[in-house]
């Protein structure tokens, strides 16, 4: 199986070159080709997502990508993981939300958190007049119906106790409406619990109650904002994995950006990118290495061993070493 590395700007190599020592570390069978994206990219090719990258991730079975930094000028900037999610239609955001291990984050919780990847909000679709701004906001029953569909197949298979849709039907009663219909129509024959709730209830449920919370799907600016919510909750930026998920093609990323401000210093926390590569593990049916991933980082952790975000003192190769050591 070949794995396109595509470690981008900022922390993105600092975190993924550790991570690659922890894939090499569990499974050296497994081969890993890097690939050019970004920033930096752009300074030196004059693009930030060149052909041969895009021909990468359509022969690799999984992406394991950093993060980007971008420009100051924005004009004419085209996001290359927005256009890689669309090229290669990954239309599920996957974020599990847990404390890495006991003791780390403000609030106790194990969620996951389904986003839809291609519609809502993010069209990128805005007409300028005098006056203002438009925006086409696209809710789909097909991209409704897929997405609920595939929250309904994680929870099945995880055997969760319940799936929240999280919408605002009381406002956009058409379109979130929409949406909100087609998950109880997806969920009708499931054994699992489904309930929706309105976004800003759930926004504070994942502060004040978050044990009430299992898995919630929800449109794409929902939970673009709910699952950094979750995450800062659960630890910060810093253990937070992620997953873009289509019918045919995955990339898995770390929830944070390419953190600039910390960048080169060698103190970004790697964890998020070994929980990410443990996720992507377990996506091409390598179950055990990912639980040995898993295990070595709350090992760590629980140890008292944590990087500057999460109070601790050590590096981003100090932290790895800790967690090689235990793999
Ligand atoms: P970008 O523009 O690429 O999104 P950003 O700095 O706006 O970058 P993040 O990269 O997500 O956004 O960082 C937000 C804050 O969290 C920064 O202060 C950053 O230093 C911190 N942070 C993010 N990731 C990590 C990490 N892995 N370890 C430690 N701190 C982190």
């Amino acid at each position: 199986m070949r794995i396109a590395v595509l470690p981008g700007d900022g922390i993105g190599p600092e975190v993924i070159g550790a991570a690659v020592e922890v894939l090499k570390h569990v499974a050296p069978d497994l081969e890993t080709v890097h690939g050019d994206v970004g920033l930096e990219c752009f300074s030196r090719r004059g693009e930030y997502l060149p052909d041969e990258t895009l021909d990468l991730i359509r022969e690799s079975d999984a992406v394991l990508f950093g993060a980007i930094t971008t420009p100051l000028k924005a004009e004419g900037y085209r996001s290359p993981i927005l256009r890689i999610r669309k090229e290669f239609d990954l239309y599920a955001n996957l974020r599990p939300v847990r404390n890495p291990a006991p003791g780390i984050g403000l609030v106790d919780m194990d969620v996951i958190i389904v986003r839809e990847n291609t519609e809502g909000m993010y069209t990128g679709e805005e007409t300028v007049d005098d006056e203002g701004v438009d925006l086409k906001r696209r809710v789909s029953r097909a991209a409704s119906e897929r997405i609920c569909r595939f929250a309904r197949e994680i929870s099945e298979s995880q055997s969760r106790k319940s799936v929240t849709c999280v919408h605002k039907a009381n406002v956009l009663r058409k379109s979130d409406g929409l949406f909100r219909d087609v998950f109880y129509e997806v969920m009708e024959e499931s054994v699992i619990e489904s309930r929706d709730m309105i976004v800003d209830a759930a926004a504070a449920a994942l502060v004040s109650n978050p044990q009430c919370m299992d898995v919630i799907v929800t449109l794409n600016l929902y939970g673009d904002i709910l699952s950094d919510e979750a995450a800062a909750l659960a630890g910060g930026l810093g253990i937070a994995p992620s997953a873009n998920l289509g019918d045919g093609h995955a990339l898995f990323e770390p929830v944070h950006g390419s953190a600039p401000d910390i960048a080169g210093k060698g103190v970004a926390n790697p964890t998020a990118s070994f929980l990410t590569t443990a996720m992507m593990l377990e996506h091409i049916g390598r179950t055990e290495e990912a639980g040995r991933i898993r295990r070595a980082v709350t090992a760590t952790l629980s140890a008292g061993h944590r990087t500057r975000d999460l109070g601790g003192g050590l590096g981003t190769k100090e932290f790895s070493e800790q967690v090689l050591s235990r793999l």
